[in-house]
């Protein structure tokens, strides 16, 4: 079974939420939010250094223990009352059981002062699943982080710099296995110099083990009847450096400008990110809009290909998907997306043993199995077997979300734009066609699928395309019913604009667009595979082939099918700095890495950049302004665009 559980609580005669299982209240019966205030904001000093924030500058915030977000939103609440226009607050937060929805709406209605913060949270609280899950508030001017487990397992996983540390979590004496010298350790490793620390309790062995791991902790009077609680600061010295080659590049110097080439959704999600952080972005499609090209399929499916075994393939899919839904929120139900579900056939015994793993690996309210005659219900057609079915997930109007991403006033679109050639002038990226001069910009990101090849710096990234064929279908009167998206090898959507989306074919050695019958006959076989009763229902014998609509485009894929994100160094020069591995891969040279200054890539997203393209956008702006990266540290590492240079040296390959 998943070791994931939601908050089990009871509610007192005040309506006040306690836990069961560590047998202790969520907050101040008195008035949370005054202890909030008192113990937390005030002992951070938080009102001051929100009001002293430079512009451009931004405050990240650590928790232990999220809870109703209480804390998230009282913080969030005084940032927006103090802090100046153009800054930003990080708050990242674990929690090792969540709330549901229904408890947290419940417990949140306590404080209606809060209203305003607690609706916006509510109305981005979908697919709350381990591992790490982001959330953008208020124009991308406060986001969230939550890390979903145990504090012990989640903080090492954290690539941050905090400024400012809520040490929450249920009183010592009922949750001792969460206050501990592992615990204190890791709060030192992810402090920024002279972070500040401030928690409730005031119990000794809490003040001499964080003043072991190198805070400065007093105690000053506690809030209301309490006589005391702690409060500090980190006066140790900061973190280790990541090895040279995954450590974070300087910060580009010069304008926060940047050019993003291709606006299919790698291109439109990295501009997103960066224009939400005050970037002006120049996003350059060869096309006449956004998503002309693979991403501009009538329904893409929010397909999630988990590992039982905690891969890091696995965990970016997780922590994508989560990012991803979270953005649908903002979009039109039913004509940009629908929330269906997803049902994954069993279709043999082999898939059938596969699916028991995961249904035992993860939390029922993201997977779970349905026998036939359940799955037959869910869908409205007859099938041939059960399988797995993702409540939360569906379908999506690739070009719809795109556009969405776009739609930033810092994002300048330039259509009918061909980048042929990149180079770097005086500190800036030039991106030409010939002789004219598209744009210029310290920074560019690469987002053009495979294409990117054509740039030299990045035509050593092992990228392949892979044709897809997708098939559109009308609706029947009959094939309305159909109420799910439904996978096998293939994939059939419900109706989205009177059609059907079918999909699609794999061609590994074709580098042409055009349609083909063939492959059109192939996904009707598809379809008669997933459901024959749906094939009858869509008349699909008597469809011509040759007469079928669709849409053909390149799946992007890398050889260890994780995308590539991240910063580009210069291949030569890597080759040199870091030659010694060749002979003894644990070295670990002390080279910096010959970073390409302000050069980015997106790409690799294979068939479920639905779900990581997204993410990868802001895997690519935390690199760029040192935030705290919304993945865990291995998992940007896996996606990191220096793993293909590192094997080769190590492999020799
Ligand atoms: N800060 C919260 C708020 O604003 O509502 C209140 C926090 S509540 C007192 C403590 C929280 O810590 C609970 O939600 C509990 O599930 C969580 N917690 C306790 N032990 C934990 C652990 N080892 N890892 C992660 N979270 C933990």
């Amino acid at each position: 079974m998943s070791d994931f559980q939601h908050a089990q609580l009871d509610w007192d005669e005040h309506g006040q939420p306690l836990s069961r299982g560590f047998g202790d209240v969520y907050f101040s019966r008195a008035s949370g939010l005054e202890e909030t205030r008192y113990v937390f904001l005030a002992h951070n000093a938080l009102p001051l250094r929100f009001a002293a924030l430079p512009a451009g500058g931004r405050l990240s915030v650590g928790e232990t223990g999220f809870g109703t977000g209480l804390n998230f939103l009282c913080a969030w609440q005084l940032f927006e009352r103090t802090a100046p226009a153009d800054t930003r607050l990080h708050f990242v937060s674990v929690e090792r059981f969540p709330l549901t929805r229904a408890d947290l709406q419940k417990a949140l209605a306590l404080w209606p002062e809060l209203a305003p913060w607690a609706d916006a949270l509510l109305a981005q609280y979908v697919a709350v699943h381990p591992g790490f899950q982001r959330f953008v508030f208020a124009e991308g001017r406060v986001v969230l982080t939550l890390l979903v487990g145990d504090v012990l397992e989640r903080l090492p996983e954290l690539d941050a710099r905090i400024d400012a540390w809520f040490l929450d979590g249920f009183a010592p004496a009922k949750n001792p296995e969460m206050w501990t010298p592992a615990l204190f350790a890791e709060l030192a490793r992810l402090s920024a110099p002279g972070a500040s620390l401030a928690t409730f309790t005031s119990a000794g062995f809490v003040r001499r083990g964080l003043n072991a791991a190198g805070f400065a902790m007093q105690r000053v009077k506690g809030f209301g009847q309490k006589r005391e609680m702690l409060a500090g600061r980190f006066e140790g010295t900061p973190q280790e450096a990541a090895k040279p080659w995954f450590a974070r590049p300087p910060r580009p110097a010069g304008p926060r400008e940047a050019l993003v080439i291709g606006a299919g959704l790698a291109g439109c999600a990295a501009a997103a990110s960066l224009a939400r952080r005050g970037w002006q972005v120049t996003l350059l499609e060869r096309r006449a809009a956004v998503a002309e090209e693979t991403s501009g399929n009538p329904q893409g499916v929010l397909y999630l290909k988990l590992s039982a075994h905690g891969t890091a393939l696995s965990r970016l899919i997780l922590a994508g998907f989560g990012f991803t839904r979270r953005l649908l929120q903002r979009l039109e139900p039913g004509r940009d997306w629908s929330p269906c579900g997803v049902l994954q056939l069993a279709s043999d015994a082999r898939e059938a043993a596969r699916q028991a793993e995961l249904a035992a690996a993860f939390p029922a309210d993201l997977l779970h199995g349905l026998g036939r005659a359940e799955a037959e219900e869910r869908a409205g057609v007859a099938l041939d077997s059960g399988g797995l079915f993702y409540p939360e997930a569906g379908w999506v109007h690739p070009p719809a979300l795109c556009a969405h991403l776009a739609a930033h006033p810092n994002i300048r679109l330039l259509p009918h734009r061909e980048v042929l050639d990149l180079h770097r002038e005086d500190g800036q990226w030039c991106a030409r066609a010939g002789e004219t001069l598209l744009a210029r910009a310290p920074v560019a990101v690469l987002c053009g699928g495979a294409e990117i090849a054509r740039f030299p710096e990045a035509a050593g990234l092992p990228l392949k395309r892979i044709r897809g064929q997708i098939s559109r279908l009308p609706a029947t009167a009959a094939s309305r019913d159909l109420q799910t998206v439904l996978c096998a090898e293939g994939y059939v959507a419900p109706p989205r604009d009177g059609e059907h989306t079918l999909g699609a074919s794999f061609r590994f050695d074709s580098t042409e667009l055009e349609l083909t019958a063939e492959e059109h006959a192939e996904n009707l076989q598809l379809l008669r595979e997933i459901s024959t009763d749906l094939a009858e229902r869509l008349q699909a014998d008597r469809l011509d082939p040759a007469a079928l609509d669709g849409r053909a485009g390149f799946r992007c894929t890398s050889p260890d099918y994780l995308p590539i994100a991240g910063p580009l160094a210069d291949a030569a020069a890597f080759a040199e700095a870091y030659a010694v591995l060749g002979k003894d891969a644990r070295q670990v040279p002390q080279h910096p890495c010959p970073w390409l200054d302000g050069l980015y890539v997106s790409s690799g997203h294979g068939s479920r950049g639905l779900l990581s393209a997204p993410l990868a956008g802001e895997l690519l702006a935390a690199w760029l302004d040192d935030e705290p990266l919304p993945v865990p540290r291995a998992v940007a590492e896996a996606c990191h665009p220096n793993r293909f240079g590192l094997r080769r040296l190590i492999r020799g390959k």
